[in-house]
């Protein structure tokens, strides 16, 4: 049976690390730390942590995918 229904597609039940604001997948943050959470916003993408006036605000100096807020 393929067809019937719609899926939602749009929000992903993405994780953010409290501690460094990584968008991570897993239980276990890439910075080792466990304590993650759905409820965040701010989407941030960071390509050249040197040259991110955003990066530089979150601490920021490894490229990847971050949340700007965590709560
Ligand atoms: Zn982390």
């Amino acid at each position: 049976m393929v067809g019937r229904g719609t899926r939602e597609v749009g929000r992903m039940t993405e994780k953010a690390c409290r501690e460094c604001h990584r968008i991570v997948k897993g239980p276990v943050c890439s910075c080792g730390s466990t304590s993650t959470s759905t409820d965040w916003i701010g989407y941030v993408i960071i390509i050249n942590p040197e040259g991110s006036e955003a990066a530089k605000r979150m601490n920021v100096n490894r490229s990847g995918r971050y949340a700007l807020k965590v709560r």
